[in-house]
């Protein structure tokens, strides 16, 4: 899996540099990309760090002003793993959607990200968006939308493998609860 995604990367790469957006010209230092470990909500997140000190700049929102870096020079995008099954062009949409937050004032999603989103999806036939659309995404790629891989405990009993997903669980939860077909014990699987 992982070396698929770095194939996709790369041809996102060369495709930004087919329409005269080269990443080394943007002096943006190093990107690297993995399939996240958690199991997560979001298609993937892009982590800055090493801020270039020179471009520090303060963002006003209500009364308050946040420091705020125009440019990092590392790079870590994650994808998520259930963008993974999805179909490539889904893939490489989210691949693009964080390389964009790698560029010089795109670590949100504020004007200058979606200029640089305006130029892919015209240019490159992208359909790079804020956030994405899960239940279409999943549509297009013809697999059945099932909320449960988004959540983040999946519980299974032992005996008769019955599984059951869950948001949060309670302090204790395999100690204090049995499986309701069954009776048998359960265990988090993640
Ligand atoms: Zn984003
Ligand atoms: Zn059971």
């Amino acid at each position: 899996m992982e070396e698929r995604l770095q194939k996709l990367y790369e041809e996102c790469i060369y495709e930004l540099n087919s329409i005269g957006i080269d990443i080394l010209n943007l002096d943006i230092g190093t990107i690297d990309i993995q399939i996240s470990k958690r199991n997560n909500k979001r298609y993937g997140c892009c982590k800055q760090e090493e801020p270039d000190k020179c471009t520090k700049y303060y963002e006003r929102i209500g009364n308050r002003r946040y420091l705020r870096y125009a440019k990092f020079n590392k790079h870590t995008i994650e994808i998520s793993k259930w963008v993974m099954n999805l179909d490539k062009d889904i893939i490489k949409n989210t691949i693009m959607h964080e390389i964009i937050h790698c560029f010089p004032y795109c670590n949100n999603h504020g004007r200058e990200f979606k200029r640089y989103a305006s130029i892919i999806n015209e240019k490159l036939h992208y359909d790079i968006t804020r956030v994405g659309n899960k239940e279409l995404d999943y549509a297009k790629s013809n697999i059945e939308y099932n909320e449960k891989i988004n959540f983040k405990y999946k519980i299974m009993c032992e005996k008769c493998a019955q599984t059951f997903y869950r948001q949060r669980l309670v302090k204790n939860f395999i100690k204090k609860y049995r499986c309701g077909k069954c009776g048998g014990k359960l265990a988090i699987k993640y």
